[in-house]
């Protein structure tokens, strides 16, 4: 028996010994294209050789040194680089070490804004059903997903969960995608309303959403309403790209292609590629200077925040992205996968939806095409199509949506950007 403390206890796992380019290796050398890159982490593949030299490179220099001594030359470009590509006045970065804890951070850092403009009554998120946000208590608590939260439900602060944006089941008959968008998002206003819009911080959303909803991207016009809707009240937008930033979708930060700014954005999984663990979250000037110009001084931190070694592996990520034009693979590679899922399951009687943007895609599972009926959440669907994909050398990331509410199954594909049409 294993004395690792796996996730699930009695799911045997296999070990990986070896990572190559697209492919992970077990312990009997059996190579597993590794199609979802592992949960979107993976998006340079498992051997670059640019971050693993500035990894070496870093360790023998300087390991680490605490946040609160020093700063590092690697986290001060890290940061000058991010908020140069960063959409709006996002120019202030905050490191960590994962997705759960930007969002933490993103969220005290939003209450803290408050606070520090003498409005303390504003104590509540508004987030969407189907999303998910980590597994923190903060973040555990606006993320939509009724399953994850239910044991924890005593534990969590309060958060109000609207609609997500999800044309393929939501949009009515002879509706225009747009005109669904916007009384989607026009929810965001009752809820403010119901709740009272001077009571809440901050309204919380993925761009793109991942593991709850596969690769669901909003209609056209739904988050500049969103952001209308935001300023109108005077309540912040945190934009949860831990999953879909990152060049996943074809552009460095996936608001991007919203045509948005937000006030803070959290990035995570593929910052690090996989490489070492990190997290980052982003805000902008006007929350920054009431800090700076406030008390001076944000009420958080970890340990581990802007670690140099893994600030060098993740400032090696960006050179390769930037400069070996590996993030212009996506949209191309991107376009090839949808078209080869289109022609390979576009007629299948299970597939319901085929969606997504760049390399970050999903295929929704039906019961019948015609009524878009879920199978049933109790069927163990995901973990058998992930234990069918092992057994054939692919790993795919199936997931069922929440079980309260349940909306369906489906299979998120997000490969590193360095894949080959052939593989
Ligand atoms: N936010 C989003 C959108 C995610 O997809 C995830 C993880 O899947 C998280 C936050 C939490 O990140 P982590 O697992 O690194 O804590």
């Amino acid at each position: 028996m294993s004395q690792v403390f796996h996730r699930h206890c009695h799911t045997p796992l296999r070990t990986a010994v070896r990572g190559d380019g697209v492919y992970l290796y077990d312990q009997d050398g059996k190579a597993y294209l590794d199609a979802s890159g592992g949960a979107a982490v993976s998006c340079l593949g498992h051997s670059h050789a640019g971050v693993r030299a500035a990894l070496h490179k870093q360790i023998d220099q300087l390991a680490y040194a605490h946040s609160s001594f020093f700063t590092t030359e690697v986290a001060e470009t890290l940061a000058t680089r991010l908020t140069a590509r960063a959409p709006g006045d996002l120019n202030h970065v905050y490191f960590l070490s994962g997705g759960s804890e930007a969002v933490e951070a993103a969220l005290k850092l939003a209450r803290q804004y408050f606070v520090e403009r003498g409005e303390p009554q504003r104590s509540r998120f508004i987030a969407r059903r189907q999303s998910y946000h980590g597994n923190t208590l903060g973040a555990l608590a606006v993320g939509g997903n009724a399953w994850r939260r239910a044991p924890f439900a005593p534990l969590l602060t309060h958060a109000e969960h609207i609609a997500p944006c999800y044309a393929y089941r939501d949009c009515k008959p002879g509706e225009s995608l747009f005109d669904y968008g916007q009384r989607v998002a026009n929810e965001l206003e009752q809820c403010l309303l119901t709740v009272g819009p001077e009571t809440v911080i901050a309204f919380v959303a993925e761009p793109v959403v991942g593991a709850t909803a596969g690769a669901l991207t909003a209609v056209e016009g739904y988050f500049k309403r969103i952001r209308e809707i935001c300023d109108r009240y005077g309540v912040l937008l945190i934009l949860d790209e831990v999953m879909c930033g990152m060049g996943r979708t074809g552009t460095l930060f996936a608001h991007e292609q919203e045509g948005i700014h937000t006030d803070i954005v959290t990035i995570a999984k593929g910052l690090g590629a996989g490489y070492q663990p990190i997290g980052a979250m982003l805000a902008s000037d006007r929350i920054y200077d009431t800090i700076a110009n406030g008390s001076g001084f944000f009420q958080h931190g970890h340990t581990y925040m802007a670690h140099a070694t893994t600030m060098a592996g993740s400032l090696a990520v960006l050179d390769a992205l930037e400069q070996e034009q590996i993030l212009a693979r996506v949209n191309p590679m991107g376009e090839a996968l949808m078209t080869r899922l289109r022609e390979r399951f576009g007629e299948h009687p299970h597939i319901g939806d085929i969606r997504g943007r760049g390399l970050f895609q999903a295929l929704e599972l039906v019961h019948d095409r015609d009524s878009k009926r879920p199978f049933d959440p109790r069927s163990k669907l995901d973990s058998r199509i992930k234990s069918a994909g092992m057994s054939r050398g692919l790993m795919c990331y199936p997931m069922a949506g929440t079980i309260d509410g349940h909306r369906g199954h489906h299979i998120l594909l997000a490969p590193p950007f360095i894949i080959e049409e052939s593989q």
